[in-house]
């Protein structure tokens, strides 16, 4: 049996006048017009408890669009009793039937639910039309139907069978549940980490980002309404560190499926490490994590297309993007007539609420992040460092921060090394003829290896940067910037602090969420224990 063949969702423009516009528009208005309840869902059922937390604009953060029920250690051993007893059926359900729920969903996303999706993001997340589109519906739809093409390429992967016997592989789901434990910052990785360890045979309890809450309510529903049976995706709300701690000390824990920052993943790992006596199984553990991701330009790069591939790369949804570009390094040759494109562009920026589809920026996520951004932003005003553009910070309506742009003196100053996660850049400033030095700067200035970016027409710099930073980024692009991977074709994921490298949206990815066994099957075994030799 063959599934149809993947192919990335078109992204639709929004241009004025279209009928998508109109479309999203209008479920925009509807859905900021309504507070939603958000339950949990535990084994199929809503589970509300009556301990809610409000789900907000963060561009607009006394507008509240749901009441989200939080639960706690109950609820999490309920959800994991429920992904318990969904295994044995869902563990042995033909590839067919967990591949159509999927790619059923992908067509519902794309579908009647876009507007749903794309909406809940926007309003929930403080994304533009344009970045939740690439995201919550397009990236979304490309997980949902790639990762179906890689899971039948990992069971084709079979060994030799010589003649007289027949060896195969069964690529057995995890013996035991996974915990997807997923980032504010994207709804297609909210929904791929759950998805993909299902789509695999395995069943699932999942945390979703409180700062994410409405955009996982609607994921949820769209899953079900997709036809995935009850107790396969159980999700949970709540604290999330005495959540995630109790659904760790379950030693029917299989994987961890996590993106979010170092730390937290840091957390996890500890966790799991001190309790690993416990375990039936040794843990899956795969995480996506933080990044100080780089932009660096050699003497022949064009100046145009590193401006556009900073003002793109630093600041769309806000910088909040684990590859978004945060430091920058030009040689001093470019710096006159780069600094002024930038001062040009920056304040231009537009930056506001996002149903109006005339802004490029929205807000930051939350109150904990302005404050960070803030912070960063005093810190650069001081010694070492100069505030070229940007530096405005308003939090009297929504948490904005306009998209600022700092020079750092000191090659190993702090905020070129330290994910701020906001909008906010460092660019450094080397000597001419000094890009080998640069290059080295680069690969050793941060604990990060997620992505990078090199701006150069010159063949050989390119080649030198290639090589030298190759440890340095595990998504590296050559004249572009190093935001926008794209499922399918720059599979994502990076090293040292910014993770495992298993690459979100790939079968390296998949191939964690299998536990092989080889099975041999001679057909026609010996009668006789004595060899030949023996003779
Ligand atoms: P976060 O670490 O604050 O939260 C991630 C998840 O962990 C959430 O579900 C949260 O509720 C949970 N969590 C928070 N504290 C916890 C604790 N003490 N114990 C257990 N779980 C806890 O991250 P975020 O703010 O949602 O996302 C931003 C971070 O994610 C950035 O560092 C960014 O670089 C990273 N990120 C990385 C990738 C990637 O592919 N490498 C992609 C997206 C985001």
């Amino acid at each position: 049996m063959k599934p149809p063949a993947p192919y990335n969702e078109p992204v639709r423009g929004y241009a004025p006048g279209t009928p998508e516009r109109e479309s999203l528009s209008r479920r925009l208005d509807q859905m900021a017009a309504e507070v939603v309840e958000i339950p949990m869902v535990i084994g199929g059922e809503d589970r509300r408890t009556g301990s809610t937390f409000p789900a907000v604009m963060p561009h607009d953060h006394a507008h509240v669009l749901g009441t989200v029920h939080q639960g706690g250690e109950a609820e999490m051993a309920d959800a994991v009793e429920a992904a318990e007893r969904a295994r044995p059926e869902w563990s042995s359900a033909p590839w067919e039937d967990r591949a159509a729920v999927f790619l059923r969903a992908a067509d519902l996303l794309a579908g009647s639910w876009r507007d749903t999706v794309n909406a809940a993001t926007m309003l929930g997340q403080s994304k533009t039309a344009q970045q939740a589109e690439i995201d919550a519906a397009c990236e979304l739809c490309d997980f949902l139907r790639f990762n179906v093409d890689y899971m039948l390429r990992i069971y084709e992967e079979q060994p030799l069978s010589p003649p007289g016997a027949w060896n195969r592989m069964d690529y057995r789901p995890l013996e035991g549940f996974v915990l997807a434990v997923t980032p504010f910052n994207f709804t297609s990785i909210a929904g791929n980490l759950p998805s993909s360890a299902a789509l695999m045979g395995n069943t699932v309890v999942w945390k979703p980002s409180q700062t994410a809450a409405l955009s996982a309510h609607h994921l949820m529903r769209m899953l079900r309404a997709a036809g995935l049976p009850d107790g396969v995706i159980n999700l949970v709300q709540g604290d999330p560190a005495s959540m995630v701690a109790s659904a760790l000390a379950d030693h029917r824990l299989a994987g961890v499926h996590f993106t979010g920052s170092t730390t937290v993943f840091r957390g996890i790992w500890r966790q799991v490490g001190e309790q690993i006596d416990r375990y039936r199984n040794y843990p899956r553990l795969v995480g996506e994590t933080g990044g100080k991701d780089f932009i660096l330009a050699h003497a022949s790069a064009e100046v145009p297309a590193l401006a556009t591939a900073i003002l793109r790369g630093s600041f769309e949804y806000q910088g909040q993007k684990c590859s978004a570009a945060s430091r920058v390094y030009v040689p001093r040759s470019l710096w006159p007539e780069l600094r002024e494109r930038l001062g040009d562009e920056v304040p231009g920026i537009a930056m506001g609420d996002v149903r109006d589809f005339s802004n490029f920026m929205g807000a930051v996520i939350d109150r904990r992040s302005f404050e960070r951004q803030r912070a960063a932003i005093e810190e650069a005003r001081g010694d070492g460092y100069e505030v070229l553009a940007g530096g405005g910070t308003d939090d009297s309506r929504g948490w904005f921060v306009r998209p600022t742009v700092i020079v750092a003196q000191d090659p190993d100053a702090r905020l070129l090394r330290d994910e701020l996660f906001g909008p906010v850049v460092t660019i450094h400033v080397y000597a001419d003829g000094g890009f080998e030095d640069a290059v080295e700067l680069v690969d050793r200035t941060s604990p990060y290896g997620l992505t990078g970016g090199v701006f150069a027409t010159d063949r050989e710099a390119i080649r030198l940067a290639e090589n030298r930073l190759r440890y340095s980024a595990g998504n590296f692009y050559i004249n572009d910037k190093p935001t926008g991977a794209v499922v399918g074709q720059q599979p994502f994921g990076g090293a040292r602090a910014s993770g495992t490298d298993d690459k979100a949206g790939s079968l390296w990815n998949l191939t964690r969420w299998v536990s092989p066994r080889a099975i041999k099957e001679t057909f026609d075994p010996p009668r006789e224990y004595r060899h030949p030799y023996q003779g």
